[in-house]
């Protein structure tokens, strides 16, 4: 059976963007008869806001999608993220990095190449560690790619189905990313494995710009022994002036074009559905 979601984080209001994100993906749950989930992504409580997550619903149903529930809402399944934490915790797959973002900057630009995302350290000696803990320093647990790839023997292994072709999974592009942080119990990436995982995804339909995330997930899936879907990317939606959209181009938000009176079908049409 195929099983797709779209999965928002209500950090703000969804714009064109998210709308043909959830289109598209609801209309390749109904070619294949398939079944379409929607997963409120709000592990992050420091942006996540409830006025937005309202607002998804309704933009949702307003652009007439329709969706099963009961809807995962991320912050009410901490423990099946913290579990999985603490078992590649348990297997030396995580360190903990006490870096500000000052520090990691400093020694990103330092660094021969790579962006910040990139950044690959390793824990600090156990000293050192026990110091720093015991000055209640704030410190984020990362993944240790290192770790993870003596314990896999290599990421030659993994690879993934996208887009139509079979991909060898390159996670060091994502660096040693932050599974978690003081106030954040659960990053995305770990988050979003995990759910996809149990709630039995079997294609992750996307946008473009998450072509990155399937590399580092496809490792997540590796460690924590659970499934790989099959992963499609899809093109971005481009504001007036080119650029993709983001949240903070408020006047592309679903919830203003539908105050300023333009019908759900006329952004349907416009974004090339039905
Ligand atoms: N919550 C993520 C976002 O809004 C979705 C990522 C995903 O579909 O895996 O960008």
């Amino acid at each position: 059976m195929f099983v797709t979601r779209f999965a928002p984080s209500p950090t703000g209001y969804l714009h064109r963007g998210h709308a043909f994100s959830a289109l598209t993906a609801h209309a390749a749950a109904r070619a294949a008869d398939g079944r379409f989930l929607l997963r409120i992504e709000d592990t992050d409580a420091t942006r996540c806001r409830p006025e937005f997550e309202a607002a998804i619903f309704e933009d949702l149903a307003w652009l007439g999608l329709s969706w099963e529930s009961p809807v995962r809402r991320q912050s009410d399944h901490l423990a099946d993220h913290e579990a999985a934490l603490a078992r590649l915790e348990a297997e030396g797959l995580l360190y903990r990095c006490f870096r500000t973002r000052a520090e990691l900057a400093e020694e990103i630009a330092g660094a021969p190449h790579g962006p910040m995302a990139a950044f690959r350290g390793g824990p600090l000696s156990p000293d050192e560690e026990a110091r720093r803990l015991a000055a209640g320093e704030p410190f984020a647990w990362r993944l240790w790619l290192d770790a993870a790839e003596r314990r896999l023997g290599g990421f030659g292994g993994l690879s993934f189905e996208a887009d139509g072709r079979i991909v060898q999974a390159r996670p060091e592009i994502g660096g040693d990313v932050v599974l978690a942080r003081k106030d954040v119990p659960v990053a995305y990436h770990l988050a979003a494995t995990v759910d996809d995982a149990i709630q039995g995804i079997t294609h992750v339909i996307r946008g473009e710009d998450l072509i990155e995330a399937a590399h580092v997930q496809r490792l997540l899936q590796a460690l924590l022994g659970l499934p790989t879907p099959v992963y499609r990317h899809h093109r971005l939606i481009l504001g007036p002036d080119g650029r993709r959209l983001a949240k903070r181009d408020r006047s592309e938000t679903l919830h203003s074009l539908r105050e300023r009176g333009m019908s759900a079908q006329n952004v349907r049409k416009d974004l090339g559905f039905d």
